[in-house]
This record gives structure tokens, sequence and C-alpha cells, in this order.
């Protein structure tokens, strides 16, 4: 983003320069700078750097010093070649790598081997802003362990020296999975390895983060391998490099126990659901959300299902769902996505490297499985405008279906959010203080003249609140009338009348009997120690 331009007088041999950063606490959008608090920091080197223009990031060395607060612990994936007090010195180390490899840091810190005595290290490093959060249940602590177990069995490679998951529970820094080669840097709330509902929410991280190793650290398509920091990256692949992550996260949470199957089959139905529901689907495809990645990245929910949001992360699920049934189906259940990660993912061991590839590359490994036209797969799916690809459902052996059983999924999510999603119902997705978030195009809400940003005031004659609105929703089944809402539009005020007769409406996968459960496969764990 900055350059400063310098004459160097003749005959000089080095520059010696200071940088002032400035951090920030957390806000309504995504603000990196958000890593701080008064017992913790998170350092992300590529906020403190500055370096030579001109040559590939791979060829830039850094001998890099830390200084920390008095007692400080710290935990990174960067070797420490000596310690003195509390300065720290790096082993020397090239600027791509170093701007992949946050330093964690705070006066509360604990770490948790997953893999005690295997090759390479696996840990986790619990960061807090107090020492009673540091407490992480037990029965948690075994389900990393089956992550990373899982994951060796799924991936048969190592593409890092060790691997740390660096974990931050606070309230006081920007809520974030950022995926590195060798570590992740993981934020959630203080709480969240307590309370059930954000345990809940917070159960795919560890997979999809633990995951781009593989997938977009290791292996990354060619446009977003740039040789240094300032040349824009393309994002057309982004469905493969985020989409085949959030896949390959979703089975691994499966895989681990960290959701059970039930919980996952709510998940996949909470997604196609969502997916079958963007009105923006008639004007923008899959793709051009990967195109429009950095645009979409930053937008506000308000309006997503018509505008679409960075769909290529959930929507591919629904896509890699399908080829993995497809590649099953095709080889008479003996060839998986297990088989294309073991191929894919193959090759160096140990010290981070990148390897690159384009579609043609992806294609020509899925052929290598089970050959099909996959090239005429993915560009159908991604550059159509029209209904969700539910095929990967119905071709696992389930389909989708709507009825008034609550998914736990959504709850949890409704929960952690304070809010109501009613999305496959009337349409509609509301603050706990009445604020419209979405209301699409189409459904019964939306044809009310419901818009995001109204706020919702009454509903059928009593002030409002989600409870209200729920029974609303649910009674609406059995009742003649339509359901009357008041709103305050900009201190105006109105009333709605929503024709709607359906009830509550809750995304769930049926079994379709009489076809294989490849989904009931694909969820089962690999290894001897696994099972729900
Ligand atoms: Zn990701």
């Amino acid at each position: 983003m900055y350059a400063f331009n310098l004459t160097v007088p003749p005959g000089t041999t080095s520059i010696e320069a200071t940088l002032d950063f400035l951090i920030s606490a957390p806000g309504p959008t995504i603000d990196f700078s958000a890593s701080g608090a008064g017992n913790l920091f998170i350092l992300m080197w590529n906020q403190v750097v500055l370096y030579p223009k001109g040559r590939p990031a791979a060829e830039v060395i850094f001998k890099p010093t830390l200084t920390l607060p008095d007692q400080w612990k710290f935990s990174t994936s960067l070797p420490v070649s000596a310690q003195s007090g509390s300065t720290i010195s790096f082993a020397p180390v090239a600027l791509d790598l170093l701007v992949d490899s946050p330093v964690q840091s705070g006066q509360f810190m604990r770490v948790f081997p997953l893999n005690p005595g295997g090759n390479p290290p696996q840990e986790l490093d619990v960061l807090s802003d107090d020492s009673w959060a540091l407490d992480v249940p037990g029965d948690l602590i075994d389900r990393y362990k089956r992550l990373v177990a899982e994951a060796t069995a799924l991936y048969q490679s190592h593409h890092f020296r060790d691997y740390h998951f660096l974990l931050t529970l606070s309230d006081n820094v920007m809520e974030l999975g950022q995926e590195h080669h060798e570590s992740s840097d993981d934020r959630v709330k203080q709480h969240a390895l307590v309370d059930p509902n954000a345990r809940l929410m917070m159960s795919g991280l560890f997979p999809h983060e633990f995951s781009h190793s593989w997938n977009g650290q290791y292996r990354r398509p060619v446009g977003l391998a740039t040789p240094d920091f300032q040349q824009p990256m393309k994002g057309e692949l982004l469905w493969v490099y985020e989409g085949l992550t959030e896949y390959l996260g979703t089975i691994l949470s499966a895989r681990s126990g960290l959701r059970t199957a039930a919980q996952s089959r709510d998940h996949i139905a909470l997604v196609a659901s969502n997916m079958d529901h963007r009105a923006g689907r008639h004007w923008r495809s899959l793709q051009n959300t990967a195109v429009a990645a950095q645009v979409l990245y930053f937008s506000v929910p308000e309006w997503q299902s018509y505008r679409r949001g960075v769909d290529f992360y959930p929507e591919a699920v629904l896509i890699w769902l399908e080829v993995d049934a497809t590649l099953r189906k095709l080889t008479g259940d003996h060839k998986s996505m297990d088989d294309f990660c073991h191929a894919f993912y193959a090759g160096h061991e140990g010290e981070p490297v990148i390897k690159t590839y384009t579609f043609e590359e992806l294609v020509s490994t899925l052929n290598g499985i089970a050959p099909y036209d996959w090239a005429g797969f993915f560009n159908s799916r991604l550059n159509a405008t029209a209904a969700a690809p539910l095929g990967g459902i119905s071709g696992s052996g389930w389909r989708l279906v709507y009825n008034d059983e609550p998914n736990e999924v959504l709850s949890a999510e409704d929960e952690v959010s304070s809010g109501g999603d009613f999305t496959s119902s009337i349409g509609l997705r509301v603050k706990h203080d009445g604020f419209i978030v979405d209301a699409i195009p189409g459904m019964p809400a939306f044809e009310s003249g419901l818009n995001p940003y109204l706020r919702i005031t009454a509903v059928n004659g009593n002030v409002f609140s989600l409870d209200e609105l729920k029974r609303a929703i649910r009674d609406s089944k059995t009742s003649s009338s339509s359901i009357e809402v008041q709103t305050d539009n900009t201190g105006r005020l109105e009333l709605h009348k929503i024709e709607y007769h359906g009830g509550s409406q809750f995304p769930h996968l049926e079994r379709v009997s009489d076809t294989p459960d490849y989904l009931g496969e694909i969820l089962k764990p690999l290894t001897p120690a696994g099972g729900n």
C-alpha cells in the first residue's frame, strides 16, 4: 500500500529506518489491526515491515527481533535463534514466510500438544485476556487431537516443520480465522469454548484453517501465488482455495467429532437452504462472486441475498460434495475425494513450499481418479444463473427438506448472534432490536414491503420481540389472517401484511431410501480411534 522513495547517497551500504504503527480496536468491518488488548497482542509482521522494492518476497531475507512486555509469553511457528530477557531473535527468514508467521503473545498462555511425541509436532497454543479461559475442556482437546490424526489420514502428507493453532480467546480483538503455512491465527470470543452454542459455531474453524496448510498454502491457484506484495491477485479459483477448504473442513469437523453426524447434516442443509434462497442467483454467478471477492469480503450483510456475498465458500461445499459423490458413483465406491487429496497434496515434506496449479491441472487430477467431463461439470455450476447445485445431496443419498423441527446449527447461530433467521419461511433475517438485516425478493416478507434497514416495532399488535415474530410465523399455519408487522422507516411508521401460512420452516437432510448412503461414508472417521 505504501512506498517511500529515497535518494540514497553514493557509497551508502545500509539504511536505518523506523516505522510507527497505530493499533486499533475491533470495529464493524474487517480490521486486521484490532490485534491487541491490555494482556495480549498478536503481531502480524506485514503491518510493521519495511522492505526494498523490486525483488521477489522469497528473496528478501530478514533477521527479526521482537521485544515483548516483561513476563509475557509467546508462540509462533518462526524458529527462535536466541532469547535475552524479553527480547527474542528469530532465525533468518524470507519475507514471504515472515509475513506468513504471526507471533501470539501475552500474559496468559497455555500449550496443549496435539500429537505428543509425533512428527511433525502439532500443538494448540491458547492465549486469553484472563487465566480462567485457559482451562480448555478436556473433551475438546481430545477432538483436536483427533482432528490432527484425521487430517494426517486424509492428506497423507505434511508441508510444515511443525504446526501451531494460535488460538486467542478474547472479546477485545477482531474475530478471525487466518490461514498460514505452519500456523493459523484463530480468534474467538473469550467464552467460546465453554458456551455450547458458541462452541458449535466455531466447530468448523480449526478444520478449515488447518486444511489451508495443504489447500491454499502448499497447493495454491497460480493467480493467488504472486511473487511479491505489489502484484494484484486473481481470484477466479477462490472456489477451490476457499470452497474446497470449506468442504474438507466440513468433513474433518465430522470425522474428528467436533460436529456429530447429525450436526454435520444440519450444517450442510443450512448451507444448501441459504444458497437456494439467494435471490441474486438470477443475475450473479458463483464464478462472479469469486472474481468480485475483494469487494464482497467487505460488503455489509444487508441485501446479501440479492447482492450475494462470498458465496464461493458455502456454495462450493455443495459442488465438492457432488464431486465426491460422483467419484464414488463412477468407481463403484472405490474412489473418492480422499483419493484426490492423496494425489493432489502429495510431495515435498517439511519446510513450506508453494506448488501452484491451474484449473486444467485440477481437472486432470480428477480425471486420473475417475475419467469424466470435469471441466464441463465445474463450468456449468460456476457460470450458471439458476437454482442452487443440490446434486451432491441427492447424489450422496439424501434430500433437502423443510419442516418445523429446529435446525441445531441455525438455532446456535441465532443464539450467538442474538438474531432471528427466517430465511426458509418468510424470507427474513432480523436483529434482536427489530432492525431488518435481509428480506429476500420474491418471498412473503419482501413482498409485503419489508426491506433491510427498516426496524420492526410491532407484530400482530404486540411490541416487537424475536419471540413475538417466531410465534406469529408458527401460528400462521392455523391462522386465516396475514401477519401484521409495523415498521419504523427512518422515522415514518408503516404497516405491512405478510401473506404467509406455512408455519415454521427449517432445513434438514432426509435419507432417500434404497440409495447408497455416500454422505454417511464421507462423514465417517478414517482413523480407528474415531467414532462419534
Ligand atoms: Zn479460508
